[in-house]
């Protein structure tokens, strides 16, 4: 993990947030690398999911919602951790995390008192200090609260917790203004904020992280098949995206561990550095959630089957995607180390190429002597590729090497013979081999090669 973060940082794709200031709550920014594979990835993701597929919608909600839907949600109240301060030190823990590492055993879901009682009989102490001197459980809200400007009822707000809820709210009107007819879903990508008590292992666990969601909107006799259609997809997904099916494993949730509003929960999880854990997930929320909006709002949110005359409050299957552990996800897989022929080491990402932050690197030999200016003129022609870049200054092997970090699947290198004959060579990333290509077959060898 060490060297993937430090790569991250010197490569640009992830720097800690406010770094000036000595770094603020676990807070990361995406730098131009990141930002460019977060934006990949959200692309990737609608095209396959809202513009691919003709029963799926997509939309771009607020992130601060009317108050009332997390009374509805059961997120006032309901959303919470247990926490346990070290009275010595003022670490604090998340109750359940700390009584899984002590102990190995289970106790989410149980009640404060009962794991109060785990932790004291069996004199657990603070991971920071040692010291066995911990306070009694108590929950702790994980909504991050907000005071707005105008006065009432409404004054006290939420930033949103998951993308989820604004799918519900919409749901009415997409029925009104879509022709849609079930099963149908609505989608979502945006930002999600939760206040975690032990954020970490990088940009696994953030306050503020972003989430891509569908709610598809189902007859409650379908929710078997539908469910198991989707778990595929989210596999398929996974595939896509260049995780290897040995790294993902479902997990299937126990009836009693189940949420609230869920009949069934399988996680996907990864083989992240720091051990398995959840990368997506999918449950079936049954209809909760549009019964309970029903009840807060006073607005009836049936569906009516005009071939049937029936009205009902549809079921719900819901596949999400973690958009940045995604992307932690991608760099794990992609991360290596190979030794070369030569004796040599070298570290390379071996993104996908569809995800890949740079398509093409345009690399001229020397600076001088017309070679700049011909490699631009490529530069400027390749750039309908997606993203290039173009890089003139250092020894060429070490373009090659920062590429590799990068994760840039080819180069393509103008030297002296491409001023007499018109030809450059390309370097593939992952087999570093080296071919003599004719400018004018480029665009299209490229193309079909590595962005078919
Ligand atoms: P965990 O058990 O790891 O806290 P969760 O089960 O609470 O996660 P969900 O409520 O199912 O998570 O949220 C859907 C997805 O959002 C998760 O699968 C994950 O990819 C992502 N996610 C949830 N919490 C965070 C967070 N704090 N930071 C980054 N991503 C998150």
């Amino acid at each position: 993990m060490d060297k993937i973060i430090a790569l991250c940082k010197r490569r640009g794709f992830v720097y800690p947030g406010s770094e000036i200031y000595g770094g603020f709550g676990n807070s990361y920014t995406y730098g131009p690398y990141g930002a460019e594979l977060k934006k990949n990835i959200k692309d990737l993701w609608w095209q396959t999911f809202v513009q691919n597929r003709e029963d799926v919608v997509g939309i771009d909600a607020d992130i601060i919602l009317h108050p009332k839907t997390w009374e509805a949600s059961g997120h006032v109240g309901g959303f919470n951790d247990q926490l346990v301060d070290c009275k010595n030190c003022q670490a604090r823990f998340r109750a359940d995390h700390l009584v899984e590492d002590a102990l190995g055993q289970d106790c989410e879901g149980l009640p404060d008192e009962e794991v109060t009682k785990i932790i004291k009989d069996n004199n657990l102490k603070c991971t920071k200090c040692g010291k066995t001197d911990l306070s009694d459980v108590r929950k702790f809200s994980q909504m991050f609260s907000t005071q707005m400007a105008k006065t009432g009822a409404g004054a006290t707000a939420y930033l949103r917790p998951e993308t989820a809820q604004a799918m519900f709210l919409e749901y009415k009107n997409i029925l009104d203004s879509m022709r849609v007819k079930l099963p149908f879903g609505i989608a979502q990508q945006g930002k999600a904020f939760r206040n975690e008590i032990t954020p970490g292992n990088f940009i696994f666990r953030r306050l503020e992280f972003e989430q891509m969601e569908i709610e598809y909107f189902i007859r409650e006799e379908q929710w078997k098949e539908v469910f198991e259609a989707w778990l595929g997809r989210m596999k398929d997904w996974c595939d896509t995206i260049g995780l290897k099916a040995e790294h993902v494993h479902e997990l299937e949730h126990a009836q009693e561990k189940l949420s609230h509003y869920s009949k069934r929960t399988v996680d996907l999880e990864f083989d992240f550095p720091f051990g398995k854990k959840e990368l997506y997930g999918l449950a079936y929320r049954t209809n909760f959630d549009l019964t309970q909006h029903q009840e807060h709002s006073g607005k009836k949110l049936e569906y009516f089957d005009d071939a049937t005359g029936e009205r009902f409050i549809p079921h719900v299957i819901e596949p999400t995607w973690g958009l940045d552990r995604t992307i932690l996800a991608v760099l794990c897989e992609a991360y290596t180390e190979e030794k070369l022929e030569d004796g040599s080491e070298r570290t390379v990402m071996k993104i996908t190429s569809k995800l890949a932050p740079v398509k093409v690197a345009i690399l001229p030999l020397m600076k001088k002597d017309g070679l700049s200016e011909k490699a631009h003129e490529i530069f400027k022609d390749l750039q309908s590729l997606g993203n290039c870049e173009f890089d003139k200054s250092g020894a060429i092997g070490k373009r090659y090497r920062r590429q590799d970090e990068i994760g840039t699947p080819v180069c393509v290198t103008v030297d002296y013979d491409t001023l007499e004959d018109d030809t450059v060579t390309i370097r593939d990333r992952d087999t570093m081999k080296q071919e003599r290509i004719k400018i004018s077959e480029l665009k299209n060898l490229v193309r079909e090669r590595y962005f078919a």
